[in-house]
């Protein structure tokens, strides 16, 4: 067969946050009927994908490395599965060494896992020349997990369904969005079943959010902001709660809890106000970690810069 592709592939897989978070409803299945508004943020994992060709012992490989001791480097990790997916259906025998270096805050509701898994399949249809389209990207991505077809896609956009079912809407407007996660794990699972549906009082107005990102009003889009999960979380870990305050007396315009949480982002107008409250985070002890950054593909000069 002639040889196609490429031996090495660079992709960024970048986090989310939710600009809103609805749970309309529970399935059969287990799973959650969400409505939410998924927004890219600057911040990403560096996923680098070397072609090792055939082994000599005829096994293929998939090696994974990254840099948090504590993730999975085996069949466990994200990566892996994405990659097992797209060699086993198109049978390719050779190995691959995956590098994984981890940025986005781990089981922290920003979809690291998600995304890396969406960066490995990017990676592999250039790699290997599979000539699969986004949509066909996609299709397969919602069996490794109900984000990673938005991590596909990525940009901002309505998700529906278990969140597979995406409609993309405009870029949101300029602006700076610090993230913000406390030293603790969230198990996304543990805050859906502590979630009781028929009682949520309060549910955030998604179709309204939507309206303020099409006219472009960052104002009226930070408060229409809203997340039936976050009532859930915070009680747990009342620090969230804290963390919005901080957010708030720093000069964010509205802050919020991303995904099952525990990452709290701020969304800033002013570049000055918004580097100054980073600062402030950075050094905050109730902050594990912190990044400044926006909603755009390329905005890694404040992710750099200021970490
Ligand atoms: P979501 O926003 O989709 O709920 P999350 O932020 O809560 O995602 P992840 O960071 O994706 O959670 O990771 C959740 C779990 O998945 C972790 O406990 C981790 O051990 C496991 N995991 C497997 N592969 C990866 C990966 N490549 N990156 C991060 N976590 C991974």
């Amino acid at each position: 067969m002639e040889e196609k592709g490429y031996d090495f592939v660079r992709v960024r897989a970048h986090g989310k946050i939710n600009l809103g978070l609805d749970v309309i409803g529970k399935r059969e299945d287990g799973y959650h009927n969400v409505k939410m508004i998924m927004q890219q943020v600057g911040l990403y994992d560096g996923i680098d994908i070397k072609r090792l060709g055939l082994c000599t012992d005829g096994k293929r490989y998939i090696d994974i490395e990254t840099n948090l001791r504590y993730l999975p480097v085996n069949e466990n990790n994200l990566a892996y599965k994405a990659a097992t997916l797209l060699m086993d259906e198109f049978d390719i025998q050779e190995s691959i060494h995956i590098k994984i270096k981890k940025l986005i805050p781990v089981a922290a509701g920003m979809a690291g896992g998600s995304s890396d898994a969406a960066a490995v399949m990017k990676g592999l249809n250039r790699m290997f020349g599979l000539r699969l389209s986004k949509k066909e990207l996609m299709e397969r991505g919602v069996k490794l997990g109900a984000d990673v077809p938005y991590c596909i896609m990525g940009g901002t956009a309505l998700a529906e369904g278990i969140g597979d079912i995406l409609t993309p809407i405009r870029d949101i407007p300029p602006c700076y969005i610090i993230l913000a996660k406390p030293g603790i794990n969230v198990s996304t699972k543990v805050v859906y079943s502590e979630l009781n549906v028929d009682k949520i009082e309060n549910h955030p107005d998604i179709d309204g959010l939507i309206r303020c990102i099409q006219i472009n009003d960052l104002h009226a889009m930070t408060k229409k902001m809203g997340n039936v999960l976050e009532e859930v979380t915070e009680k747990m870990y009342p620090v969230i709660k804290e963390i919005k305050q901080t957010m708030l007396s720093l000069g964010a315009i509205n802050s919020l809890m991303s995904g099952s949480g525990p990452t709290v982002f701020g969304i800033f107008d002013e570049k000055d106000t918004a580097k100054q409250a980073y600062d402030s985070l950075k050094a905050d002890e109730r902050c594990r970690q912190v990044y400044i950054t926006d909603g755009g593909l390329s905005n890694e000069r404040y992710q750099f810069k200021y970490q």
